[in-house]
């Protein structure tokens, strides 16, 4: 029989500097004992097994289950003034990786490609090694998305592919540790370590800190499980490692959670309340970014642009938050801190050279001083992602987004108005709840009206805990919301089409990245607006020192004449090697 125990762990530690004051909590459901006692091993196993005893007697005298689910729920704070040390579970070398190889694999969107990683700077600390290689790990871990259900469902197809890989490997004398990270193990914790006997580890979004322990606990042949949300962690002090070293541009976290609340999203239940990043540790880590050479970074947050930095007293001051005219918001309304725009300035500062983009905003936080910045600064990019969701005034009010269509259009006019030439996409859900032909029409309309460059649609996929799923009924039948999702695609990659031609006939800038996935004679790279642009891989002058002929590497800004355009992306040949500085003067 298994005996089912659990731990929970709360402390406000200085380990990682003032500005975290962790908080953690485990659940881990022991598995036989026997299973750990039965091996006969030569002496270092032997030794082994007698520690991991050990390390069992000592997880024994945690707190029980039901204390941990108590106060799951219960606010961090009350919490941390509850318990006052954390027992001494695990010495230090248990959780040291001791090579290790790890395999991590990321799902869903970029804030969880920069969490990857976030874990994996962590673990690196900790020494382990990482791997590429699936059959070499040790461990996987899989970085989860819940926004939709099928997104999830992809998971558990993925566990069920790597059961037979974790079944062989447990005849082996290093068994292999399988463990979810980020939303999914947030939303359906124990859920999880109940339906898949297979999975080894849990850590929610705001516990990556925690996974040398999580693992070194999975080690000793339990469940070992965090998923507690912080109200204040932004993993400030970890610089995440670059996965590829090559890589021309990175992702920098700069907030985390969301308070929007909108009917329909999961997010402010995985990913918790919304936070910002000491502005600091933001520039710090754009600096080092900037002199490993890579040229460009994407600020990233749920609500990017609500970033607030409340860390510094002298700019607290009661100073009222400018929405975007005609939007309202759903939360509280805050004050004072360090805004967006403030962040934007310093960070653009940091390297004339490299290019600054943001994603994803909220369209409520858009006030002038932002839109003037992004006009004026040659280096933050004229590309605004501004999620409508719907197109119909009554779908956004069920959606609670704070606005009608007409301040949405409205914005986009002012936008357009505010900076020249900008680049615009955004999120569409189709068939959510109560969302009629009308609606639907709406949509498509608004969808004619404002001719985005990129668009990102989906279908609705009602989620658990939200107030959608309490309050609304998901009565767009499936094939309803799929053939009004065709129809979306549809006119965006009509009204994509037309919009990108314009630049038919111009020499745009593009940072290049690589060789193209196609073809090894062509070169690919991104425009101003992030759009993928194809050219020949020719040689060409360098405005730097005329006279040379250079071919272009990643990393590189070259001149591009775009001769033709679709829905996705632009192709031209390339005209010269430049800078970003010097190309204004071309564009
Ligand atoms: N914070 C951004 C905003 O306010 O628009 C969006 C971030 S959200 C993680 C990314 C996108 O996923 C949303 O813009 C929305 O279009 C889509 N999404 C969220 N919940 C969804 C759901 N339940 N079903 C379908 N799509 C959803
Ligand atoms: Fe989700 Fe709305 Fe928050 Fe965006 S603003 S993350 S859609 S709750």
């Amino acid at each position: 029989m298994h005996s089912l125990q659990c731990v929970l762990q709360v402390q406000r530690s200085l380990r990682w500097g003032p500005m975290a004051s962790v908080s953690w909590l485990s659940l881990r459901m022991c598995m036989a004992h026997s299973s750990l006692s039965s091996t006969t091993c030569p002496n270092p196993e032997r030794q082994e097994d007698g520690a991991r005893k050990d390390f069992s007697s000592r997880l024994a005298t945690g707190p029980t289950l039901q204390y941990f689910l108590r106060s799951a729920s219960a606010p961090q704070e009350k919490l941390s003034s509850e318990v006052e040390d954390p027992p001494p579970y695990l010495m230090m070398d248990e959780l040291l990786g001791r090579q290790r190889k790890v395999y991590l694999e990321t799902y869903g969107c970029q804030m969880n490609v920069n969490d990857t990683e976030i874990a994996w700077s962590i673990l690196q600390k900790s020494g382990y090694l990482r791997t590429s290689n699936l059959q070499e790990a040790d461990v996987i871990l899989l970085v989860t998305c819940s926004i939709r259900e099928k997104a999830e469902q992809t998971i558990w197809n993925r566990l069920h592919q790597l059961k037979a890989l974790k079944t062989r490997r447990l005849r082996s004398r290093v068994p292999l540790r399988i463990g979810i990270l980020g939303c999914m193990a947030e939303r359906l914790k124990e859920e999880i370590l109940n339906r898949e006997k297979m999975v080894d580890v849990l850590a929610g979004p705001d516990a990556y800190r925690d996974l040398p322990r999580l693992l070194a606990v999975a080690e000793s042949g339990q469940q070992a499980a965090n998923v507690l949300l912080s109200l204040d962690e932004t993993y400030a002090d970890v610089m995440p490692v670059q996965t590829s070293p090559s890589a021309t541009s990175a992702f920098v976290s700069i907030m985390r959670g969301c308070d929007n609340m909108c009917t329909y999203c999961i997010v402010p239940f995985t990913r918790g309340r919304e936070r910002s990043r000491p502005v600091a540790s933001i520039l710090e880590e754009v600096r080092k970014l900037s002199e490993q050479g890579l040229k460009e970074v994407t600020l990233l947050g749920q609500n990017v642009n609500s970033f607030r930095d409340n860390s510094e007293v002298q700019f607290n001051s009661a100073v009222s938050t400018n929405l975007s005219r005609g939007f309202t918001t759903n939360c509280k309304t805050k004050q004072g801190g360090l805004r967006f725009a403030h962040l934007l300035d310093q960070v653009s500062r940091v390297d004339p050279e490299m290019r600054i983009r943001f994603t994803s905003p909220h369209p409520k936080d858009f006030p002038d001083e932002v839109l003037q910045l992004i006009h004026e600064r040659d280096n933050i990019c004229k590309q605004i992602h501004l999620p409508a969701q719907s197109g119909s005034s009554r779908v956004l009010e069920a959606m609670r987004r704070g606005y009608s269509r007409e301040a949405y259009v409205a914005l986009v006019h002012h936008i357009r108005e505010s900076i020249p030439g900008v680049s615009l996409s955004s999120d569409f859900i189709a068939g959510f709840c109560g969302e009629t032909e009308e609606d639907h029409v709406q949509t498509v309309s608004l969808l004619r009206e404002v001719q985005y460059n990129m668009g990102f649609l989906f279908a609705y996929s009602m989620r658990q805990k939200t107030r959608a799923y309490h309050r609304l009924k998901d009565d767009v039948p499936e094939e309803v919301k799929l053939r009004r999702l065709e129809e979306l695609i549809t006119v965006f990659r009509e009204e994509a089409t037309k919009a990108n031609q314009t630049a038919v006939g111009c020499t745009q800038l593009v940072l290049v990245e690589g060789l193209s996935k196609r073809s090894a004679a062509d070169l690919c790279g991104r425009n101003d607006g992030n759009l993928k642009v194809i050219f020949p891989d020719a040689e060409m002058e360098d405005v730097s020192n005329p006279g040379l002929r250079v071919r272009a590497q990643p990393g590189d800004y070259v001149l591009v004449q775009i001769t033709s355009a679709g829905s996705q992306t632009l192709k031209g040949h390339v005209l010269c090697r430049t800078t970003l500085k010097d190309s204004s003067a071309y564009c």
